[in-house]
């Protein structure tokens, strides 16, 4: 594709650095954890395979066991589109450390990670007939425990850290086998989720410096703006930037808005997070996929940039001593 033959020396008018963005879309029900339906895999996965291919993007889906088991059509034609089928665990449950309390939302032992992501995998491959290669743990809740399984079941990518609570990596790394967060000898390369560092900010968990939802809640110019404030931070650490970013399917059509009854209870997400999903938001991803192509962004899916970096990874690497 067009976009993959720039080189690493490209530049645009309005940056004077190019990067890379690892477009991410974690298929599971809608509204993540809290409800048990899938009409965002169903009606809003369409809707972003027109968009990616209008501009030429090749992205990754994360698709949960059961998300991929209760959808395999979906699953096979995103795959016949040209992009990467990853894995995003097997119930949307919380396979790592959780960075906020949630609740029946409790943290799965970590004896039950491997037995979960088996299964999960191999539902995939099932489905596609190859292994999965990418991974995402849900909400971004990762662990050295899920790393560890990763390497062990093949995996070369895991695009779970999130930068808003970790804060310490801001480039892909390979992180140790005894602390996820640190960087080390294990083969699984670790994406980092970008976020904005260089704001302040005014919630416990970090939550306000992440980039999600920001594209439907503001607008794909706020996510962007967000997207500069990043590459300018690191500009004088990394030669070659990568914004990892994670969407969703449900986010592309619209999601109830209020209380949504379960018989025993009803569940109320908040306004934020449902806020604008359907065409405002779809609209919002065709303009961000427009923007960051004119921005000097590279879209690569995460085993592509497994590649890259393993090609260049000075080029990728966080180094303070050197100036660009
Ligand atoms: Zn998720």
């Amino acid at each position: 594709m067009s976009d993959k033959s720039k080189t690493h020396e490209s530049h645009s008018a309005e940056n004077d650095y190019s990067f890379d963005v690892v477009l991410g879309f974690d298929m599971e029900t809608d509204i993540g954890s809290y409800t048990p339906f899938y009409e965002g895999v169903t009606h809003g996965t369409p809707l972003i395979l027109n968009i990616l291919k209008k501009h030429g993007i090749s992205a990754t889906f994360f698709w949960t066991g059961h998300a991929a088991e209760n959808n395999p059509e979906m699953v096979i034609r995103v795959s016949d589109e040209g992009h990467e089928t990853g894995c995003h665990g097997l119930f949307h449950e919380t396979l790592g450390d959780p960075i906020f309390p949630l609740p029946n939302n409790w943290p799965i032992l970590p004896s039950e990670v491997e037995g979960r992501l088996t299964q999960a995998t191999e539902i995939i491959r099932q489905i596609i007939g190859e292994q999965p290669l990418s991974f995402r743990c849900p909400r971004l809740w990762g662990s050295t425990t899920v790393v560890n399984v990763l390497e062990k079941l093949g995996y070369i990518a895991d695009a779970s850290l999130p930068m808003y609570f970790y804060q310490n990596q801001l480039a892909p790394y390979y992180p140790s086998a005894t602390d996820w967060t640190a960087s080390g000898d294990l083969k699984v390369l670790e994406i980092p989720n970008f976020c904005d560092l260089s704001m302040e900010s005014n919630d416990p968990y970090q939550r306000d410096r992440d980039q999600w939802p920001l594209f439907r809640t503001k607008s794909a110019g706020s996510l962007m703006e967000k997207i500069n404030g990043f590459l300018h931070h690191v500009k004088n650490q990394v030669r070659r930037p990568v914004i990892c970013l994670y969407l969703h399917p449900w986010e592309f059509y619209p999601m109830p808005h209020g209380a949504i009854d379960f018989g025993e209870c009803s569940v109320t997400p908040l306004p934020f997070i449902v806020e604008n999903c359907g065409p405002i938001a779809v609209k919002q991803l065709d303009l961000l996929c427009s923007m960051i192509t004119e921005n000097g962004g590279r879209f690569l899916t995460a085993k592509e940039l497994v590649k890259e970096y393993q090609l260049n990874e000075r080029e990728y690497s966080v180094d303070s001593k050197q100036i660009i």
